[in-house]
């Protein structure tokens, strides 16, 4: 793992931070995760929805396990991606050295992915985005 001391957000927003490894774990390579984070807000035709003042109405379905929104996106389009990393970050799984990676402004032009630091990159043989619009892929880099 690179030695060196980054901040933990850039000047384009990106965010990266990095995921100890688990215990007896720490001689894996460095991987890293890699999401985006920002706002969809779309709501059905029929809908009043201001994004800037009206909140969105969560449906919890327990028994599906879902979550979904009554009219309106849920917000975040890779939520899933940053709760992936959130969640091995908080521990859920072994793993050994991660380096997680959120990029902004996605929506816009990539600005944030486009103008990511390479130093952030440069130490891991390894980048897997949970970022994709296809279910069952995963995107790497090598
Ligand atoms: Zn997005």
């Amino acid at each position: 793992m690179n030695s060196g001391v980054y901040d933990p957000q850039d000047e384009f927003w990106n965010v990266m931070f990095e995921i100890p490894a688990t215990e007896g774990m720490e001689d894996l390579p460095l991987i890293i995760l890699q999401g985006h984070m920002d706002m969809v807000a779309v709501a059905e035709d029929d809908q009043e929805f201001d994004p800037l003042t009206d909140p969105i109405t969560v449906i919890r379905d327990d028994e599906n396990g879902t979550l979904t929104a009554d009219g309106t996106s849920l917000g975040a389009d890779d939520g899933i991606g940053v709760s992936i990393i959130m969640a091995v970050a908080q521990g859920k799984m072994a793993h050994g050295p991660l380096r997680a990676i959120f990029t902004s402004n996605e929506e816009d032009g990539m600005e944030g992915a486009a103008n990511l630091d390479p130093e952030w990159l440069n130490d891991a043989p390894w980048l897997i985005s949970i970022d994709n619009e296809d279910a069952g892929s995963v995107l790497k880099r090598r």
